[in-house]
């Protein structure tokens, strides 16, 4: 079908244009013809704005029972989440997520395993020293400062610790370059514990869906473990990191694909049923 004509069935006849009435893109047209009736593609302003009002707490919440809902959905569509950070021990893990602050894993991923082939226990790490560790993870953005602290986690860890990672978070937050969500990640994924590390991904769903609103990743943190049932709590952060990294992204969220966008209370949301 010619261009010209494609584009008049798809949007129909088209007014003339005027200030109060505008002929759709064909664009828009195809997206929202591929969608459905159900849903329509909300302008980038509208969905700033509704996770400016997302952000300041004003989402509706679920109940119970749509949590409870949402996390049968994550575990039936994947029983056994895991981290994608590579690591073989605890305190790999431990290093993979310090290397990762304002990183990507795969970014991490690309420059650990030549790290870890020499050390992976803290008095190899010692043993390799600063200046080695900074030249094999140069890659790594921050990586003087990474550099810095993963030589000196280590041999925090051989001089107050027997050479172990310990599993209080309270022990691991007096680590060099770690924080409460490193020690979180650790703890859970090195330990089975039920915590819940609150990155970017995590914030941004728990306020824009209305699943736990909060001020800051602590006040998410904390709601987040309230809220979840606790036979969803081991594997809830990984289902949530991974829903945020690759379906509900901060500026193009993949409502079409969203296994919980009839539970989702954000307003800049653009699909209601589920696939
Ligand atoms: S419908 Fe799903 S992808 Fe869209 S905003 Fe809600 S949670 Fe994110």
């Amino acid at each position: 079908m010619a261009k010209k004509s494609l584009r008049k069935t798809l949007v129909g006849k088209a007014p003339k244009s005027t200030a109060s009435t505008k002929k759709p893109s064909v664009k828009k047209a195809l997206t929202k013809a591929a969608q459905g009736k159900a849903a329509h593609k909300k302008p980038v302003a509208k969905q700033k704005k509704a996770d400016a009002e997302a952000f300041a707490g004003i989402a509706k919440r679920w109940t119970a029972a749509q949590i409870d809902e949402a996390f049968r959905r994550f575990q039936a569509q994947e029983p056994e989440p895991k981290g994608e950070l590579k690591h073989t021990n605890p305190f790999t893990l431990l290093v993979a997520v310090v290397l990762s602050a304002q990183a990507t894993d795969a970014g991490v991923n690309k420059a650990t395993p030549a790290l870890f082939a020499l050390a992976d226990t803290p008095q190899k790490m010692v043993a390799l020293g600063e200046d080695r560790i900074r030249d094999l993870i140069k890659t790594i953005g921050l990586f003087r400062t990474k550099a810095k602290n993963v030589f000196l986690l280590a041999k925090k860890l051989v001089e107050e610790f027997g050479g172990e990672v310990p599993k209080t978070r309270d022990e691991l937050v007096t680590l060099p370059g770690a924080g409460r969500k490193t020690a979180n990640v650790v703890l859970n994924m090195a330990f089975g514990q039920p915590t819940m590390a609150v990155d970017t991904h995590i914030f941004r769903i728990g306020n824009r869906t209305g699943l736990a609103p909060g001020k800051d990743p602590l006040a998410v943190e904390l709601e987040l473990e309230k809220v979840i049932p606790a036979k969803y709590m081991l594997h809830a952060h990984h289902w949530l990191i991974l829903h945020g990294r690759y379906i509900c992204l901060a500026r193009k969220p993949q409502c079409e694909k969203c296994i919980i966008a009839d539970l989702c209370q954000w307003p800049g949301k653009t699909a209601n049923t589920p696939p």
